[in-house]
């Protein structure tokens, strides 16, 4: 057994120093013909190669899977490779700490479904779009209960433990921010992590039960198929888990942000609107049908993303181009083969009785979610020969509208006027004040049916988030965990409004990521007084400023935008423009984006350069949907109706279109303050992060596209921290930790002295590199890999 540990030890160093060849990136040509690298592929993310030929900034790799062809790549896409094969518990444990050896790391755990790793305290967890058997069971549960942090492998219950222990030890809430893009698994970890915070204290008492009840139905109201997550979750959550002095839950809290409104009325093809419709539609008992003049999902506009009723010369460029594919003009799938709606009407249909509600409570919302149906059914046509160019409720339309009246408990014949009209009051002259009636054209009545749809969906969302909160019973708390579950960072082929607001969310997560990860690192550096050189990141606060800056900030240009008296989406872009002329982060929309939009010019929108890469928004619609108001004919009508519920979601006094343009609370501004005080919360409590990864785009198990991951990976700052860590000392163990573990192999003379002099002898005697490790005050720090390395040493010592 010496002679293996000597081996090692040689090999160490020459280990060590064959990955610093390479960067330092010294101009020599050489051949190097067993050097093992990993080379950039667009696709595989890296793939293993021998180095051919290195010139001054190109080198020629040959792969070692013959199936790729011999390449050129550039020297900062190459890094150097571990020998033989590797899969750690933590990143940070890898010899060669690079993005490629990372990248391989994660792949390799996935296809042994090791779906979770972590890099120091975060967790990496990539999505198996499949079950793996008992992961989740309540052994597991068990498993990690009062388990630190790397005694057990990776796992989210072992990051909602620690977030318990954490606020038992430290006294402070703690938060759970889970990100990733659609798809990659934020909803479902989040659904394990409550499992386990609820769990966790000895009763799973009644309010464990209406804490995890909240979630069949936020999903019904709140998720969609999209092309990207057959259950896409279409609003962001915050979920509070309260405890007690002696940690046992006593309550819950959830926040919701930006439900996705314009879903409510067209989807892009193969996607959906939100599951609750095609729910009710499968599952209600004849007797709900009946009440509620129920059809099936092809019969209605709202579940068919069809624009037809835009066949009008008038409004076309109203139609996003995207939209008006073929594809979307037929009618799409609208049954989706997996998502059991009838067996999910009976769920739901339960959970919303366990959270107290009557049978009365449900037909209420029920004939809400009923009425925005019929109301999409409702269409116009011109009135012939009208000089004034209105319109009416077509003739086949008729029927809807009497349905609709019926739900919405108001009168047909005001209904209709609400719809095809809209009230002013006149300003000038003698006729200061009067009241007068102007005539819709089509698309404006449309505008407006489409406006009272998603204001009576997205109210009654709210309502459902608040009678889930209402139910569950609070008693006073000592301290919450609380788990973020938002959407990430995005971008399409067109970028809108929605698109926005999400970046902006992610761009202050992410500073928020940086500060704290970087912070609390240098500051344990500075405290355990190792003299590491500070590190920086690319501070994004500038793009913040952009967006939310009071005086001029993008959402403030959109507000006094839409204060204008003829307020136009190339006005507010060109006002951006002019506002922030020679800032980094703002440029001019790149054309080509834009023409896939065929009416768009370059005026019509703005370029941010976001932490992630940059992002074309398109700006035609940022106004209107910057702005909930219902015309106040509409809002009128709604606050005078004789359905309850509807009558309690607007009610009078409220009026936003009689407050004025002036005084109008925008979507921006109320997601901005939202936002703010979501951030007050997570700056208040202890941190912990988990990083979702998509391994593909088809949604299948065992793929793992490599390119694609390693995006993800970038986009969420992850590499980021990798090379904080690169560059520090990511694996660190207490003296009294390491003099545990190792006091059985070493002489007893030496298991005598006191741990931090027992720690010096031991690392002394093995001759490691004083490079590789440094003593704190408490703990000693390793360079990455290093730890791994000695405890092999030891261990087969
Ligand atoms: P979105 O932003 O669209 O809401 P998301 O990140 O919340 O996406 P999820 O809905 O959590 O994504 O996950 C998508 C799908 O992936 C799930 O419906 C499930 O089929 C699968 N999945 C995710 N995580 C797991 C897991 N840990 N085990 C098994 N399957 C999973
Ligand atoms: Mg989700």
């Amino acid at each position: 057994s010496n002679n293996i540990r000597e081996w090692k030890l040689l090999l160490f160093p020459l280990l060590v120093n064959c990955g610093e060849l390479l960067e330092k990136q010294q101009a020599t040509v050489r051949k190097m013909d067993t050097q093992l690298v990993w080379a950039r592929d667009p696709v595989e993310g890296y793939i293993q190669c021998c180095i051919s030929e290195i010139g001054a900034k190109e080198f020629e790799v040959t792969p070692i899977d013959r199936k790729y062809p011999k390449r050129s790549c550039h020297v900062d896409d190459i890094f150097s490779s571990c020998d033989g094969p590797q899969d750690h518990d933590d990143n940070c444990e890898l010899m060669l700490l690079n993005e490629a050896t990372f990248l391989d790391n994660l792949k390799t755990r996935y296809y042994k479904d090791k779906i979770y790793t972590y890099v120091a305290n975060i967790l990496i967890a990539v999505n198996p779009y499949r079950e793996i058997t008992d992961l989740y069971s309540s052994s597991t549960i068990k498993k990690y209960t009062g388990r630190s942090l790397g005694e057990l492998p990776p796992h989210v219950f072992a990051i909602a433990d620690k977030a318990i222990r954490d606020m038992r030890v430290l006294k402070s809430s703690q938060s759970i921010i889970v990100s990733g893009e659609s798809g990659a698994g934020k909803t479902e970890s989040t659904k394990y992590l409550l499992k386990y915070l609820c769990h966790s204290s000895d009763s799973a008492g009644p309010i464990e039960q209406k804490i995890l009840d909240a979630n069949p139905v936020l999903e019904a109201f709140g998720n969609a198929k999209t092309t990207r997550n057959n259950n896409s979750s279409r609003f962001g959550k915050f979920i509070e888990v309260h405890y007690d002095a002696k940690c046992q839950v006593v309550g819950g809290y959830i926040s919701h942000y930006l439900l996705e409104k314009s879903r409510i009325c067209t989807q892009s093809s193969e996607e959906r609107n939100y599951h609750v419709f095609y729910m009710l539609l499968a599952g209600a008992p004849q007797q709900l049908r009946d009440k509620l003049n129920l059809g099936k999902p092809d019969d209605y506009r709202y579940l068919s993303g069809c624009t037809q009723y835009f066949a009008n010369a008038k409004t076309e460029q109203l139609i996003p181009a995207a939209q008006k594919s073929s594809n979307h003009m037929k009618k799409g799938p609208l049954k989706d083969p997996i998502i059991d709606d009838y067996n999910h009407f009976q769920n739901l249909d339960r959970a919303l009785g366990r959270l107290g509600l009557s049978e009365v409570n449900k037909l209420e919302i029920y004939s809400l979610v009923a009425a925005v149906l019929h109301l999409g059914n409702i269409a116009f046509e011109e009135i012939p020969d009208d000089a004034r160019g209105g319109c009416q409720v077509s003739e086949t339309s008729e029927k809807s509208l009497t349905i609709t009246s019926k739900l919405l408990g108001v009168d047909p014949s005001e209904l209709r006027q609400a719809l095809v009209s809209r009230v002013m009051q006149s300003k000038g002259g003698g006729f200061k004040g009067t009241v007068i009636m102007v005539p819709l054209k089509i698309y404006e009545a449309s505008n407006a049916r489409d406006a009272l749809a998603k204001a009576i969906y997205s109210r009654l969302f709210d309502r459902i988030v608040a009678l889930i909160n209402q139910s569950i019973p609070f008693q006073a708390s000592n301290f919450y965990i609380g788990v973020l579950d938002i959407a990430g960072f995005e971008y399409f082929t067109v970028n809108s409004f929605e698109q926005f607001c999400i970046n902006y969310c992610n761009e202050k997560l992410q500073k928020f990521f940086n500060d704290n990860i970087l912070k609390n690192e240098q500051e344990l550096y500075k405290s355990e007084g190792l003299n590491v050189p500070e590190i920086t990141f690319t501070d994004n606060q500038d793009i913040i400023d952009l967006i939310e800056a009071k005086a001029n900030g993008i959402y403030t240009l959109l507000d006094e935008e839409s204060k204008l008296p003829k307020p136009s989406a190339q006005h507010f872009a060109a006002e951006v423009h002019k506002a922030w002329s020679n800032h980094f982060r703002l440029g001019l929309p790149r054309s080509s984006r834009l023409k896939a939009h065929r009416t768009l010019r370059d005026e019509d929108g703005f370029l941010v350069r976001h932490f992630a890469g940059a992002v074309c928004y398109n700006t035609e619609q940022f106004i209107e949907k910057n702005n909930d108001a219902l015309h106040a004919s509409l809002e009128g009508l709604v606050q005078e109706c004789e359905n309850p519920l509807l009558k309690t979601l607007f009610p009078s006094g409220s009026n936003t279109a009689l407050r004025g343009k002036l005084n109008f609370i925008s979507v921006g501004s109320k997601f901005k303050s939202q936002l703010a005080e979501l951030m007050e919360k997570l700056e208040k409590n202890g941190t912990n992060f988990i990083r979702c990864i998509k391994p593909n785009s088809k949604m299948i198990d065992r793929d793992f596209e490599g390119g694609l991951a390693l995006a993800q990976l970038k986009c969420s700052g992850t590499i980021s921290v990798l090379e904080l860590m690169e560059h520090g000392y990511p694996s660190r163990v207490q003296f009294a930790d390491l003099y545990n573990m190792y006091k059985s192999v070493l002489p007893p003379a030496l298991a005598k002295l006191p741990p931090r002099t027992f720690c010096e002898a031991m690392l002394q005697s093995l001759n490691l590199s004083s490079k590789d490790f440094k003593f704190g005050v408490k703990k000693v720090f390793f360079r990455p890999g290093k730890f791994v390395e000695f405890d092999r040493i030891m261990k087969s010592d």
